[in-house]
């Protein structure tokens, strides 16, 4: 059995429960050693076998699972933050399903979800946006043209950029080209929930001087819009004049 994990986005009490007992238990570790906080190993059994992916290809990944299952052994694939985004855990699937090697995924908390939490901020605020983006800025990986950062940021939606800090003098530009006023609130959180995080307010025109002047080239989650700063309407579920299934709004 192979289980993809969701380590969290670094601090290792953000794993599950589920993921942290699956973790103790499995005989081999394939964890992305860039991004996952080393600590996270210490819950593997005494044994283990470990391997750090940084290093492997998909081939390889797969033969050490193969090799795990064909042995009766359990493998736990720790991918950070949360397995589905930007995971390429789909590849991975499709190879142990033409094996019929059995598999699960434990979801984790995505980055998009720590650095949020780091602010204390809310996506989704009455009157601002009620709509998420999660993206990146086109790399070595294409991003498909009517997602291009230009055309995202049009929408006027609360975003969380992945992928993207070395690369902020062009982010900059392209949210600006797609109609956000310089003035945007934004954010750049580095490494949120680890211990050395760092968050740096700022606005979408000064973003390559704050990531400059701050060092941030990786690790780090951009946010941007209203959200972060700014009015917003009180929402309606805990409104006293407002009636819903479980209560009744005092006209
Ligand atoms: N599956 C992961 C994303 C992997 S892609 C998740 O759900 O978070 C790697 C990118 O995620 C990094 O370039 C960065 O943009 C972001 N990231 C991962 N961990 C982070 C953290 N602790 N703080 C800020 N950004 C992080």
């Amino acid at each position: 059995m192979v289980y993809f994990i969701g380590a969290g986005p670094g601090d290792r009490e953000l794993i599950t429960v589920k993921g942290m007992r699956i973790l103790r238990e499995s005989d081999c570790v394939i964890y992305a050693g860039s991004l996952i906080n080393p600590e996270l190993l210490g819950y593997a059994k005494p044994g283990c076998e470990l391997h750090d992916s940084a290093g492997m290809t998909l081939e390889k990944v797969s033969s050490v699972m193969q090799e795990n299952e064909t042995h009766g052994r359990n493998t736990a694939r720790l991918h950070t933050g949360d397995p589905s985004v930007y995971g390429a855990i789909k590849e991975q699937i499709d190879i142990l399903e033409g094996k019929s090697i059995p598999y699960e995924v434990v979801p984790g908390v995505s980055s998009f979800s720590g650095a949020a939490a780091a602010m204390g901020l809310e996506y989704t605020l009455p009157g601002v946006s009620q709509t998420v983006i999660l993206t990146r800025m086109e790399g070595r990986t294409p991003v498909p043209e009517k997602e291009k950062i230009k055309a995202l940021a049009a929408i006027g939606a609360s975003m969380a950029i992945f992928l993207s800090s070395g690369m902020l003098a062009e982010l900059s530009e392209q949210l600006i080209s797609g109609g956000l006023p310089g003035e945007t609130p934004a954010a750049i959180v580095y490494k949120a929930t680890w211990p050395d995080e760092k968050i740096i307010r700022t606005t979408v025109k000064e973003l390559p001087e704050a990531g400059s002047k701050n060092n941030i080239n990786k690790t780090a989650i951009i946010l941007v819009g209203k959200f972060i700063e700014g009015d917003y309407e009180r929402s309606k579920l805990y409104d006293p004049g407002f009636t819903h299934g479980y209560r009744t709004g005092r006209a």
